[in-house]
Parts: C-alpha cells; structure tokens; sequence
C-alpha cells in the first residue's frame, strides 16, 4: 500500500466542495463527470426494477438482456462482432479495468501507461504488483503516443498497454492512422491491450470514433472497456463492461465475482433501458458540450502565457501553465490550490495525471460559470506576476 496514493482529485474536490458549503462561489472545472441529471427514462428503469423485487444477486457477468443489449450496441455502432457470452458487466468502467489488470499481470510484469493519464491505472498496476511503465506523451505530438515511444519502453516483462481515446485528461482522439501502428505493436510483441474508450461517445464535429478493437489481428489481445457513467450520466450507478474474447472477458468476470459478486442488478435493469431508449439524448448532451468546448477554447486562448491542445472529445482542457510556475507557486498543486483558495477555482493539476505543468480544466459546468470562472483563472494567473 505504500505504493498506492489517495486520489489527489477526490482531496482537491473535497476542499473545493468545503468552500462551497461556506457559502464562497466556486467554479467546478474540477468535476470528472457530465453535469446533467441520469435522463428520465433510465431513472424509471431504476424505480421498476426496485418495484419489481429485481434486487437479488444477478450472475457475475452481468444479467442476459443487458450482455446481448451491450453486444448488439457495439455490433450496430462500431461493427464490433462480440457476443453476448464475450460481455463482462463490472462495477463501472473503472473495475473492468482493474479486473483486466489483476487478471493479466503477474507480479513484476509490466503495464506500459502512456501520460498523461488517468490517475487509476498506476495504482491499479501497483494493487496488482504489477510494475506501471509511464511513458510521457509529447506536447509536440499533440500528446498522442507513437509506435516508437512505446518500443523505446519494451522489455522482456512488458505484459500489456493501456490506451484511452478520446482521452481524459488532454481531450485527444486517435484516428484510425493514429491505432494502426499501435494495433502492430500490440500484434507483433503478443502483448495485451486495454482499450479504455468510456469516452466514445463524446466526440465533437464530424469525427467518428476508432475502436482498438476494431483492428482483427488484435482483436483476441484487447479488453475492451466502456461505461455507462459518461454517455448516460450515470456516474453514480456504478455500471460499465469489459468486452473481450471469452478467456479474457471470463477472467474480468471471474475476479468480478470473487470481488463483487455482480454488478447492482438495478442500475443493470437501468442501463438496458438506457441503450434500448431514445438516444437523442446522448447527441443533444454530446451538442452542449462541444459548444462549451468551443467557449472554453475561445476564452483560454486569451490568457496569456497559456497553451493547450484542441480538445476533440471528453470534456477537458489540458492547460500549459508551465509559464506561470515560479517562487512560491512551483507545482500545478501550488497552482491549483492557489486558484481555488484565492479565486475558487477549482482545477485539477496535471501532477495527478502523472505529468507536472498543466492544469485540467473540466467543462462539465455551465456556460455561465465558464466565462466567469475563466475570468477569475485569468486573474489568478496575473496575481503570480
Ligand atoms: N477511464 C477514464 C479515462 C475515466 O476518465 C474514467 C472516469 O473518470 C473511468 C475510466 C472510469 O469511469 P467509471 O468507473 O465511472 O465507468
């Protein structure tokens, strides 16, 4: 346990939540999830399925309508050809994830982690004595990890890589150039891939997302992980899946069911609903925030000393404050807690993603609050000079 960290971001907005309470206006560009309520349709799931006494122990992988929903929904989306009997049901995107470490990584063994990235998966490879490999990401890059990053960081114990797109915190997306040499990696050194894409469906403009595991040569190499805490907005039901080959989706159960039991048969009832219904929803929420997305770039571009990529999914900024990292204010914790102490501010500071001299800025928050707070941000940064 010495290994495993508390998550920063839990402490950050817990201060930033205690401000609040004192009745100080705060600016929660710390949030790490959509700001809407869960859409009615799947609450009303959620109540009939309480009403109806569906509040037993469901099977470890999940119940049967909700692995053939997820099955058909990744079948008729992406053209991924899983089964039903291939769908592991967890307890959020977050526990596929550490199931799939926990199940493929001997001690020892090494998970390459491109960073930034999100704060878990190095704790995660530490729960399971596994040795988490950090390979930073170029600015220059657009911070997109190539081919030749990750051969630089091979050995002969590297057991398996875990690749997010679109990507939190820097709210890039690979393209299908992008995966192809990584997917040939992944084929040519035998190793495992966790493809983390709870982001999939907040992609902006025209693009189209590329699943991992869409490329066949890997496909018996790739868990795929996806939830339904972004999409839906249900963070708090705890529901997400790995979708896999049997051997590797069995094992994600496998360790689900000697952890968890199941997932909560609720929030399952509750998810099949959320993929059967209308899914207008998901595009007007997706429209919302790619108009923040624009407001939030239009206004960070006029803080001067500031840089960041163009995000084109998720809903973060990844903010170079490097420029404004000096005397008493040295870290992006410093900086962070100086924002949020004298401006209330709350962002998350790129040290928590692995990566010193960034700020993430969360745009699950109103339009409102996003020029005023930028505002304030802009301020925050001056008082350094
Ligand atoms: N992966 C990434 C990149 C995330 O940002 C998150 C949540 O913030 C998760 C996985 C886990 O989400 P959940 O466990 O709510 O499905």
């Amino acid at each position: 346990m010495d290994h495993v960290s508390e998550a920063l971001t839990l402490r950050i907005n817990a201060r930033a939540k205690e401000l609040a309470g004192q009745g100080r206006k705060v600016y929660f560009f710390s949030i790490g999830e959509p700001d809407f309520p869960t859409p009615r349709n799947i609450k009303d799931a959620g109540i009939r399925a309480i009403n109806s006494d569906f509040t037993k122990y469901t099977a470890g992988a999940g119940i049967p309508e909700l692995r053939k929903a997820i099955a058909r929904d990744l079948q008729d989306r992406l053209g991924l050809p899983y089964a039903p009997g291939q769908i592991a049901v967890t307890i959020g995107g977050k526990f596929a994830i550490a199931a799939a470490v926990m199940a493929a990584c001997d001690p020892g063994d090494e998970l390459l982690i491109p960073l930034p990235c999100f704060p878990s998966y190095i704790d995660q490879a530490h729960l399971a004595q596994a040795v988490p490999v950090l390979i930073p990401a170029r600015e220059e890059e657009g911070f997109k990890i190539r081919r030749a990053d990750l051969e630089e960081h091979l050995t002969s114990r590297t057991k398996m890589l875990i690749l997010n797109t679109p990507h939190n915190p820097t709210g890039v997306v690979y393209s299908y150039e992008d995966l192809r040499p990584i997917a040939h990696f992944i084929r040519d050194h035998g190793i495992y891939v966790i493809a983390d894409e709870v982001y999939e469906r907040l992609l902006f403009g025209r693009l189209k997302h590329v699943s991992l595991a869409s490329f066949p040569d890997i496909f018996h190499q790739t868990f795929l992980v996806n939830s339904f805490s972004k999409t839906y907005c249900m963070t708090g039901w705890r529901l997400g899946y790995c979708a896999a080959p049997e051997h590797l989706s069995g094992a994600v159960a496998g360790v689900q069911s000697h952890m968890n039991s199941s997932a909560n048969s609720i929030a399952q009832r509750a998810a099949v609903e959320a993929l059967a219904g209308d899914q207008q929803l998901v595009a007007d929420m997706v429209r919302i925030f790619e108009r923040r997305r624009d407001l939030m770039v239009e206004l960070a571009s006029r803080i001067p000393g500031v840089t960041f990529p163009r995000p084109d999914g998720a809903f973060y900024l990844w903010l170079n404050v490097k420029n404004h990292l000096k005397g008493s204010v040295g870290t992006s914790y410093d900086l962070s807690m100086h924002l949020l102490e004298n401006f209330g501010v709350a962002s998350m500071p790129g040290s928590a993603f692995g990566t010193e001299g960034y700020l993430r800025l969360s745009y699950a928050v109103s339009d409102d609050d996003i020029r005023a707070g930028l505002q304030k941000l802009k301020e925050g940064l001056e008082a350094l000079k």
